[in-house]
Parts: C-alpha cells; sequence; structure tokens
C-alpha cells in the first residue's frame, strides 16, 4: 500500500509502485486510526498526499505576494469540498491518478521555478486537492467520528502547506534554492510513481 512506503530513492520507488495499482485505492485501510489523531496523521503518512501538500507551500513561496496565503487556503477548503462531494455520493473520475498528477505537476512547477497568476495558481491548487479530499469522503471511517478525522486531516493538510511554506522562503537564493529545486524534482519523480500505481 503506498501509504505505509518510506521514501526510497524515487527511481527505485516508481517500479514497485507500479504493482500496488490493486490497493492504490486504500486510502483509510484496516488498521488505520480513525478520529482526529488519525485524520492529522493520515496525510503526513501517506506520502501520496504529503508530497503534494508540500509542493502546494514550496510553490506559494516560489509564487510570493498573495499566493504565500492564498495557495495554503485554497487547497483545504477545496478539499473539505472534495470530500463533502464525496460523502455525498457525487462520483469523480480518476482519484488516484488525480492525486498522483498533483504530485508531479506541482513538483514541476517548483522544480522549474515556473510562476502563474493567481487565479490560474489558486484553480490549479483547488482542482488537485478535489481529488485529495473526494478520495476520504467515499472511504471516510464510519462510526469513527468522521468530523474530527476531517479536521484532524485539514490541520495535517496545513501543517504540510506551512513546512513547504517555511522550507521554501528559508531557501530563496543560493544552494537553498538549488535545493528547492531538487525537492521538487522528487515530488515529482514520487508521483510518477504514484501515477504508475493508479493508471
Ligand atoms: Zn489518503
Amino acid at each position: 500500500m503506498p501509504h505505509r512506503l518510506s521514501l526510497k530513492p524515487a527511481l527505485i520507488l516508481a517500479l514497485p509502485l507500479a504493482g500496488f495499482a490493486g490497493q492504490a485505492m486504500a486510502h483509510t485501510g484496516p488498521g488505520s486510526h480513525a478520529g482526529f489523531v488519525g485524520g492529522l496523521m493520515h496525510p503526513m503518512l501517506g506520502w501520496d498526499h504529503l508530497v503534494a501538500m508540500l509542493a502546494v507551500g514550496l510553490w506559494a513561496a516560489t509564487l510570493g505576494g498573495r499566493a504565500l496565503y492564498a495557495l495554503p487556503l485554497v487547497f483545504p477548503v477545496v478539499m473539505a469540498l472534495g470530500a463533502a462531494m464525496g460523502i455525498a455520493g457525487l462520483a469523480l473520475p480518476g482519484v488516484e491518478a488525480g492525486i498522483a498528477a498533483s504530485g508531479v505537476v506541482l513538483g514541476l512547477l517548483v522544480a522549474f521555478g515556473l510562476r502563474a497568476p493567481l487565479a490560474v495558481s489558486g484553480t490549479l491548487v483547488g482542482a488537485f486537492a478535489l481529488f485529495h479530499g473526494h478520495a476520504h469522503g467515499t472511504e471516510m471511517p464510519g462510526g469513527y467520528g468522521p468530523l474530527a478525522y476531517g479536521a484532524g486531516f485539514v490541520l495535517g493538510t496545513m501543517l504540510l502547506h506551512l513546512a513547504g511554506l517555511g522550507l521554501g522562503l528559508a531557501a530563496r537564493s543560493g544552494a537553498g534554492r538549488v535545493a528547492l529545486r531538487g525537492t521538487g524534482g522528487l515530488i515529482a519523480l514520487t508521483g510518477a510513481g504514484f501515477l504508475l500505481g493508479a493508471v
């Protein structure tokens, strides 16, 4: 299950993940913790979420200006909407692929230091957030306080945005900038590994 994998060199990661297609849907698998703490920990333990959520912060730092606070707010808000869609039974095709693609695209944006107007960056980040939320709207741990789980999940997500933002702002020049771009590349490769597993 992708969520249980530790981060290995991305090229090694990509191959075994291709074999996990059947298990890629298991976002809230057996034995996963429920409630607030379960929600808080899931984005941090699930690499497909973690890399994308870090990348949101990293890209916000790259863009600067209003994107600094807009992107880390747009993502959790739209993610909650996506979860509501899932709970309401509204279908969203390609959820796993969408989550994986979010890592690829956001990682590449950071790796190449690409810029976009706020309307474009906000729309893109929001579209990806929909997939992250929907995956959990349809797999809410039933009977274990979905609201507490959701609150923990949103908080965990925002902490990852802040971590990315902090890293991105601290690494704006010199060697830090190279490290930032490299991190974006690793995120894109990790996302590509999950994409192989999802399609
Ligand atoms: Zn998940």
